[in-house]
């Protein structure tokens, strides 16, 4: 049994059962600290490590808002959750060429991620959380597959919070889950929003998850790229809940910033021009075209990435229409 198995039992054994929220929470943030997850030889890959042209098409979306919003010289990049920096690497590559060279502030968690990201992005700082972030500048915020991998917690249909028992082999709940919300993803968004709202910028949000609220359980594990069961071996594998961004969108909007999507993946990263750039890319690369062909479609195909993931930006009042979206 793994020590976090064990304080867990010991927690539920002297204060009764524990909510949800707090399982998923414990469970992640020995997850993270404690491995790099992503990749071919990890749990899980994700955009940026499919292509560069995610990343690519994120930074020259940040770029042309940027410029649109009359280039303010002291705006900073922002990213939660960077991973391994790669999508960070790749932005900030695109944004260059389009003039925009911005300080890098990442929000991490993780001691064995943030290493990682020093690799890739020499120069960053680091924050815990929003809090240590700069008060008095445009902030040019990135989050992808961040928002899933915070703590959910779930509901009955009576209402009940639904709680985390120790069973024989692993955990259990305390009964049949009807809803789910996520306050901590809430708080992150209207916090976000109102610095967007007081300091100038943009946010680009991109997760899996539903445009509108969902009944019943989204929360799943993955672990060496197969669903694994969430209920057993926490700390050991990812844990993961669908995005509400029907609640994200509100959030942001009680914190002061407009919204723009969301949007399928698919869609977003079409209108960004994605082809253009692959074909780009293929040129420069041709031994490479069919690798960068596959890469495009998994990230845009419906029945890959590109419906269930969504893109939705927060903005402040004051700033342009972001590129990519439906008006
Ligand atoms: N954005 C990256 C990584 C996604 S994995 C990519 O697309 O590849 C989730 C990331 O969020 C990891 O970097 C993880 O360490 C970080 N993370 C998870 N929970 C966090 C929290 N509560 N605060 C800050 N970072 C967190």
């Amino acid at each position: 049994m793994s020590p976090l198995e064990r304080r867990l039992r010991e927690r539920i054994e002297r204060d009764g059962p524990i909510p949800v929220a707090d399982y998923m929470a414990e469970a992640n943030a020995h997850y993270y600290a404690t491995r790099d997850p992503l990749g071919r030889g990890g749990d899980f890959v994700t955009a940026p490590e499919i292509s560069q042209m995610f990343g690519e098409l994120v930074g020259l979306w940040l770029a042309d808002l940027w410029q649109r919003a009359g280039a303010p010289a002291d705006a900073v990049y922002v990213e939660l959750g960077p991973g391994r920096g790669t999508l960070a690497a790749d932005a900030l590559r695109a944004m260059r060429a389009a003039g925009l060279v911005p300080p890098v502030h990442f929000v991490e968690t993780s001691p064995v991620l943030r290493q990682a990201q020093a690799e890739r992005v020499p120069g960053a700082q680091w924050h815990d959380d929003l809090g240590g972030l700069p008060v008095d500048r445009p902030l040019l915020v990135v989050a992808n597959e961040f928002f899933d991998a915070l703590p959910i917690r779930q509901f009955a249909a009576d209402g009940r919070e639904l709680r985390v028992m120790a069973g024989d082999g692993g955990f259990l709940r305390d009964g049949e889950v009807e809803t789910e919300s996520s306050p901590a993803s809430i708080g992150v968004m209207r916090d976000l929003a109102a610095r967007l709202a007081r300091q100038g910028g943009a946010a680009l949000v991109i997760d899996y998850g539903h445009d509108r609220p969902g009944r019943g359980d989204t929360l799943q594990a993955v672990s060496g790229h197969a669903y694994a069961d969430p209920w057993a071996q926490p700390g050991s594998r990812d844990l993961t809940a669908h995005v509400d961004f029907h609640a994200l969108a509100g959030a942001a909007r009680d914190g002061g910033a407009r919204v723009a999507g969301p949007a399928g993946q698919g869609e977003w990263l079409d209108a960004m021009g994605i082809a253009v750039r692959a074909a780009a890319l293929a040129r420069s690369a041709p031994d490479r075209t069919e690798e960068i062909e596959a890469a495009r479609r998994r990230l845009t195909a419906p029945e890959q990435m590109g419906r269930l993931f969504r893109a939705m930006a927060a903005l402040a009042p004051g700033w342009p229409d972001p590129a990519g979206f439906a008006p």
